[in-house]
C-alpha cells in the first residue's frame, strides 16, 4: 500500500495547478530536435530550443559520437576518481580549456549538476554570495546548497551590488564573498554588465562566478560573455553548458588549474556521479573544435536573430531589449500570452509562453530561439503566422 498523505499531498497539489492554469502539459517531440519538429504528427517552425547551432543534429557529431560507441561502448562505467575518467574527458577538458582561455576545466554531467557542484565545493556556511536576482535556479540551489548567506542583488544593478558588497564585506561576518551571475540572462535576452561586476569584485575582492550557459556558442563571437569582454583572466568560474549551443549534454567549469584540481576532489557530483558517456563526450569535443575552427555557424545565427528581431519589429510587437539572438515577444497579460502561444503552435510556429513566475507579473511573453539551422524561409513563414495571429488577437 502506498501512502495516503502523499496521494493526498499530490492530487490536491496537481488539482490546484490544474485550477490557476499552471499544470504544464508536455508536447512529445517525434524525431530528432532540429529547426522543424514533428509534435502530434504535425510538422512546426521550432522557435523553443536552445540548440542555438544546430550542433544537436550536426553530422559531424553524430558520426563522432557513433564511432565513440564502437570504441568505447555506451556508458563510462565509474565515478571519474573511481575509474570512470577516459581518455576523451581528459580531451574535452583540455579544448574547454582552450575554448574558454584558461588553465584547466573540468566537466560534469549537466549544467545543473555543475551549479550544485562547484558553488557548494568552494563556499560554505561562514561565506557570503552576492547573486543576480534574474539568476537561474540552478545557481539558487547551488547557493542554498552550499550554506552560505545568500544576498540578492537587483537585476544588473551596479549601484545596488556595490552597495551589498560593500556591508558585506564590511560587516567582517563573513571569510570569503563571492558574487554570481548568468553571462547571458534567458528570458530578455540581455547580457550580464561583467565589466562592472568585475570592477566592484576588485574593490572588495570578490570571488567571480559567471554561469554562461545561454552565453557560450552565441557571444564572443562564439567564446562567451567573458570574452566577449576580454575578461579571461578576471573571471574566477568561467561556468558553462554542454547542452546548448554545444548541443550534446554536460556542464563545465573552466578556471585556473588550483580552481579545477580543488573541484576534482571536492565537489560532490564529479565525486558520487558517474562520469559522461563517452559519446557525449565526444560528441562535445567534436561541437568545441568546429567552433573553435570556424565563426561559419555563430555569423548565421546572429543573422537568423537580427532577420527575427526586425520582421517581428516591423510588425509592431514588443520585442523587449535582447542582446542576442533570444527574442521575446512581449504580450503583457498572462492568459493573452498563453493564447498567443497555442495559436502559434495551431498555425505551426511552436514558441512557448513564459508567464509568472517565471518573468515577473505582467510582462507575459512568447520567447523565440532562433538558430543557425533555420532557413530564411522558415524564418519568413514564422513571421508571416506572428502577423496573422498578432492581428486576430488584437495584439497588433
Ligand atoms: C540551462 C541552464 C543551466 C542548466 O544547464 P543543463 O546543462 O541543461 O543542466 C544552468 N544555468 C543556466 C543559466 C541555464 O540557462
Amino acid at each position: 500500500m502506498t501512502s495516503k498523505a502523499l496521494n493526498q499531498f499530490l492530487d490536491e497539489s496537481i488539482a490546484n495547478l490544474k485550477e490557476h492554469g499552471l499544470y504544464n502539459e508536455i508536447d512529445v517531440v517525434q524525431g530528432a530536435n532540429g529547426p522543424i519538429i514533428t509534435i502530434n504528427g504535425q510538422e512546426k517552425i521550432n522557435l523553443s530550443s536552445n540548440n542555438y547551432l544546430g550542433l544537436a543534429t550536426d553530422n559531424r557529431l553524430m558520426v563522432a559520437a557513433k564511432q565513440a560507441v564502437d570504441t568505447y561502448g555506451v556508458g563510462a562505467g565509474a565515478v571519474r576518481t573511481i575509474n570512470g575518467t577516459l581518455d576523451l574527458h581528459i580531451q574535452l577538458e583540455e579544448k574547454l580549456a582552450q575554448f574558454k582561455g584558461t588553465e584547466a576545466a573540468i566537466s560534469y554531467q549537466s549544467g545543473f549538476n555543475c551549479n550544485m557542484a562547484a558553488i557548494s565545493a568552494v563556499m560554505d556556511k561562514n561565506d557570503a554570495i552576492l547573486s543576480d536576482s534574474l539568476n537561474h535556479a540552478s545557481i539558487i540551489d547551488g547557493c542554498r546548497l552550499s550554506k552560505a548567506k545568500i544576498i540578492q542583488f537587483e537585476h544588473s544593478d551596479m549601484k545596488d551590488l556595490r552597495q551589498k558588497a560593500r556591508k558585506a564585506v564590511q560587516s567582517g561576518a563573513y571569510k570569503k564573498v563571492m558574487v554570481i551571475s548568468d553571462g547571458v540572462f534567458s528570458m530578455d535576452g540581455d547580457i550580464a554588465n561583467l565589466p562592472g561586476i568585475v570592477e566592484i569584485a576588485k574593490e572588495f575582492d570578490l570571488i567571480t562566478y559567471v554561469d554562461d550557459a545561454h552565453g557560450s556558442g552565441v557571444t564572443g563571437n562564439g567564446a562567451g560573455t567573458v570574452k566577449h569582454f576580454g575578461l579571461e583572466k578576471q573571471i574566477d568560474f568561467q561556468m558553462g553548458t554542454l547542452s546548448k549551443a554545444i548541443g550534446v549534454v554536460g556542464g563545465y567549469v573552466a578556471g585556473k588549474e588550483n580552481l579545477i584540481n580543488w573541484l576534482k576532489v571536492r565537489s560532490r557530483p564529479f565525486l558520487f556521479s558517474t562520469a559522461l558517456s563517452p559519446a557525449d563526450t565526444i560528441a562535445s569535443a567534436k561541437a568545441l573544435e568546429i567552433l573553435m575552427d570556424s565563426k561559419e555557424l555563430n555569423v548565421q545565427l546572429w543573422e537568423n536573430g537580427n532577420y527575427l528581431k526586425n520582421g517581428l519589429m516591423k510588425l509592431g510587437f514588443n520585442i523587449g531589449h535582447s542582446e542576442t539572438p533570444i527574442t521575446p515577444c512581449i504580450i503583457g497579460d498572462e492568459k493573452k500570452a498563453q493564447m498567443f502561444s497555442k495559436r502559434l503552435n495551431e498555425e505551426g510556429v511552436y514558441a512557448k509562453a513564459i508567464v509568472f513566475p517565471t518573468v515577473p507579473r505582467g510582462t507575459g511573453r512568447v520567447r523565440n530561439m532562433p538558430t543557425s539551422a533555420h532557413t530564411k524561409e522558415m524564418l519568413d513563414e514564422a513571421i508571416s503566422v506572428y502577423e496573422q495571429v498578432g492581428k486576430e488577437l488584437g495584439i497588433i
